[in-house]
């Protein structure tokens, strides 16, 4: 417990540090607690520290916690990759989805999202350099794909999300450019606000290039017990 409160003010600091070496203001920047893989305990440690942004990958790992947690106000951010039969328990459990790629996944979290809850905010995760791996729509998809989720009643688009191959710190900047070239052509630019990028390991190099929530999960909690 003391050492999360070290951690998280070390994380903290580092982000403000970051904002000012690029001109930015530190409220400009938002930490997204990433807890998968700990238990609903850590994330109460750092609630009480403050913190109620909180980025979990695996749904039903994600479920438990929100359930155990759920007398807290947290704000819940999907971060992982996006299965089509799962939308639904995201439409009524998120705030904030992040990993969406395809029309259809954004069709089902808006006809699913429940009436009483505001629209549910999404990110549209690109595959900013081309990684085989990686989940995210191409880039030559974005325009066409910002038109149509845009349209949809029950949810928000914010903006875009990435996650680069180590050391490829270029693809932010990338990503800014693409990110600025959909804000200059969008209907509502002032909705148009969203960066998600930067991870333990690159969140200087994602803040100066114009990351506006950073996802941050071992530099506050720890080394994870089973990789992802
Ligand atoms: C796990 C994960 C993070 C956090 O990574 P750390 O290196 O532990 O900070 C951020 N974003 C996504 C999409 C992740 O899966």
């Amino acid at each position: 417990m003391p050492q999360f409160a070290l951690q998280y003010a070390q994380v903290q600091q580092h982000i403000q540090q970051a904002c000012e070496k690029s001109g930015r203001a530190a409220t400009s920047v938002q930490l997204l607690a990433v807890s998968k893989t700990h238990p609903a305990s850590a994330i109460t440690a750092f609630y009480q520290l403050g913190q109620r942004a909180f980025g979990e990958n695996y749904l039903q790992e994600a479920l438990d916690k929100i359930e155990q947690l759920k007398q807290l106000s947290i704000e819940w951010h999907f971060i992982g990759h996006v299965q089509r039969n799962k939308t639904k328990h995201l439409a009524e459990n998120f705030a904030w989805v992040h990993g969406v790629d395809r029309l259809i996944i954004a069709e089902r979290l808006s006809n699913q999202r429940p009436e009483n809850l505001a629209p549910l905010n999404l990110c549209l995760q690109v595959n900013i350099d081309d990684q085989e791996s990686k989940d995210g729509c191409r880039v030559d998809e974005v325009a066409d794909l910002v038109a149509q989720i845009s349209q949809l009643p029950n949810i928000q688009l914010r903006g875009l999300m990435v996650i680069p191959k180590p050391e490829h710190s270029a693809a932010f900047a990338q990503t800014k450019q693409l990110f600025d070239q959909v804000k200059a052509r969008h209907h509502h630019p002032e909705q148009w606000d969203t960066l998600s990028m930067g991870m333990s390991g690159d969140l200087d190099a994602a803040i100066a290039a114009g990351a506006t929530i950073v996802r941050i999960g071992t530099a506050l909690f720890g080394a994870r017990n089973y990789n992802t």
